[in-house]
């Protein structure tokens, strides 16, 4: 599996990932700049990792044809978003190295398996109870209000949850979802948001990002800090370990991200977990001497995995499709322009021809001499295409 290896034919050796989305895009820059050929298995013909890598699959991800072909051209297979078929991967897994495994996604998948594994090594999380059927929503515990009505399956970006008070509005918003299997918690006094960002190898080596500190907008991530400014380092500690416990838990291989809730008391609870690549790890391409796509590439391929340091301080501020338009909703492009003349900007559009309110387009990481400097950037490039 080594980089520049070619087969029989003289093909070089090509990675393969699962969904064409922007973290599937930055993955294949930097299998590209290994000298892996990239093969992307996504439907959607305009897929923006699709448009980067040298070959794209275009079926749907249970298609067992494409599966095949995505099986036959790749030494090793990846996902770029959670909620891939972990059946796709099982299948995959027959044939050719496959991380994360099936078997770890499908825990992620599913918000009650995700908080039974947190428990289970020893992480905190938020009280919950499970709502699948009418009986479990009858016997709810009062304590658990005002609390979240979270969908089990598919949320993302805080779409498919409800905040509920009472019991009254306990039932509609469950009627809302559907009656979709769920889990509500109890609402938790967060005083900030922060994530661990881990990668390990199926020998397992594990390597973790430092903690990154994230301030969510409507549900949406805006802005991660990075070195985080208002977390103690013991805080920072313990979501380390509490992060390389639940991956080597789940006997992991590939890159892990674990959000975590840290309370007004200072306690420190998990809330969900991603099995790839993270939005909050962007920063990672331009203030580490390692990427988190670099090191997803590394784990899955069995190469070296290093532990990466952040050699700048850093912003990521995420730029949404609000951008694309004005105060009349008419469409513009953002001022690139002017925001390029800043320092330390690093600009990244993920190449999607349709911009629409709330749709991750770009992101920006400015790096700086210090902290305060990439926040100060920061806040000027927000201004400059607000
Ligand atoms: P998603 O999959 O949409 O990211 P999350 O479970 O991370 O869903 O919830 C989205 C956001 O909602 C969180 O980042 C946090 O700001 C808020 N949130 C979620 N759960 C709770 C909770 N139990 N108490 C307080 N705020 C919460
Ligand atoms: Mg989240």
């Amino acid at each position: 599996l080594l980089p520049g290896s070619v087969d029989q034919q003289g093909r070089p050796a090509a990675v393969g990932v699962m969904g064409g989305g922007q973290l599937g895009r930055m993955f294949v820059h930097a299998a590209q700049t290994l000298g892996f050929e990239v093969v992307v298995l996504d439907p959607d013909a305009n897929s923006p990792a699709g448009a980067a890598a040298q070959t794209q699959i275009q079926t749907a991800y249970l298609d067992a044809g494409g599966l095949a072909e995505l099986a036959r051209r790749c030494v090793a297979i990846t996902t770029e978003f959670e909620n891939v078929p972990a059946e796709a991967l099982k299948t995959l897994a027959q044939q050719r190295p496959v991380a994360p495994s099936g078997e770890a996604v499908a825990v992620c998948q599913d918000r009650a398996a995700e908080k039974a594994h947190f428990a289970g090594c020893g992480v905190p999380c938020a009280p919950y109870a499970v709502i699948a059927m009418a009986e479990q929503l009858a016997a709810v515990d009062e304590a658990l209000l005002p609390g979240i009505l979270k969908t089990a399956r598919l949320g993302y970006d805080g779409k498919g949850q409800v905040r509920v008070r009472s019991r009254a509005e306990l039932e509609q918003a469950w009627a809302e979802l559907k009656q979709a299997p769920c889990v509500l918690e109890q609402m938790l006094p967060l005083e900030r948001e922060i994530s661990v960002i881990v990668a390990r190898s199926a020998a397992g080596e594990i390597v973790h990002f430092p903690v990154q500190q994230n301030l969510h907008r409507d549900g949406i991530l805006a802005l991660t800090q990075v070195p985080a400014p208002d977390v103690s380092a013991a805080l920072q500690q313990e979501a380390v370990a509490c992060a390389r416990r639940i991956a080597e838990s789940l006997n992991y291989v590939g890159v892990l991200c674990v959000e975590f809730f840290v309370l007004r008391d200072g306690r420190l609870v998990a809330n969900e977990m991603a099995p790839r690549p993270h939005n909050s790890g962007h920063y990672s391409i331009d203030a580490c001497d390692l990427s988190q796509f670099d090191c997803q590439l590394r784990a899955m391929t069995g190469l070296p995995l290093v532990q990466p340091r952040l050699h700048s301080p850093c912003a990521m501020v995420n730029l949404l499709g609000d951008l694309w338009f004005d105060d009349q909703g008419r469409q513009r492009t953002p001022a690139w322009d002017q925001l390029l003349a800043l320092p330390g900007v690093h600009l990244h559009l993920y190449g999607k021809t349709e911009a629409r309110a709330g749709r991750k387009m770009g992101h920006l990481t400015l790096t700086a001499a210090t902290a305060e400097q990439a926040l100060a950037t920061a806040n000027r490039a927000a201004a400059l295409l607000g």
